[in-house]
């Protein structure tokens, strides 16, 4: 996505060799008219899949996913990001650590807004290593239902998400791949 490249060169900023801070966007302001576009991408790749249910999880990935709801005219259901476990029985969860922070969190689904016949489309901000997908993608398959596909709006290809993802059969689209991070440098994985 042309326009998606354009803005992390100019506008993000690599701290190191494995973080790439974009937010001037995407993770702390949000700019709604290439949300809105990233939703047309996600669309496009993914409207003959069936998908019956958008899953984000919080907090950053809840812009890009409610623009490509509503473009597929679809709810969304944003997971929720837990400290601890919850001990009654009307919630999915699932135990994740965090890339970024560091720790671990309980990822939480109520077990009313997913059921068996559900195809689902998880869409997220970043990939690095795919725990926050993985961790998503289990949540779906405990209620039985199918991930129908795993959309993505910033890809670190040089960290090990995408390869577990795809080992796994769940078919990835990524907006934007980067190769390389590094102190001024920003590489994207030529397409
Ligand atoms: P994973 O679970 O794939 O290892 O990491 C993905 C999650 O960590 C995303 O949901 C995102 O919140 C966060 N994350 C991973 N890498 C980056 C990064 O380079 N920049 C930012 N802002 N968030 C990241």
């Amino acid at each position: 996505m042309k326009i998606l490249h354009n803005r992390i060169l100019k506008e993000g900023q690599a701290l190191n060799e494995n973080v790439l801070k974009v937010d001037s966007f995407l993770n702390h302001q949000v700019d709604p008219e290439l949300m809105f576009q990233m939703g047309t991408y996600f669309k496009n790749y993914f409207k003959d899949k069936g998908i019956t249910k958008v899953f984000t999880i919080e907090s950053s990935g809840i812009a890009p996913a409610v623009m490509t709801a509503m473009q597929m005219n679809l709810p969304m259901v944003t997971l929720k990001k837990q400290s601890s476990k919850i001990l009654k029985g009307d919630v999915y969860q699932t135990t994740i650590h965090s890339f970024t922070k560091g720790v671990d969190y309980e990822l939480t689904l109520s077990k009313k807004y997913i059921n068996s016949e559900d195809k689902i489309l998880i869409i997220d901000d970043f990939l690095a290593n795919g725990e926050a997908a993985q961790g998503a993608a289990r949540l779906v398959e405990a209620a039985g239902a199918k991930v129908s596909g795993i959309g993505i709006v910033i890809e670190k290809s040089f960290q090990t998400g995408r390869e577990k993802l795809t080992e796994k059969g769940y078919d990835v689209y990524s907006l934007a791949r980067i190769a390389k991070l590094g102190k001024d440098l920003i590489e994207f994985v030529s397409e």
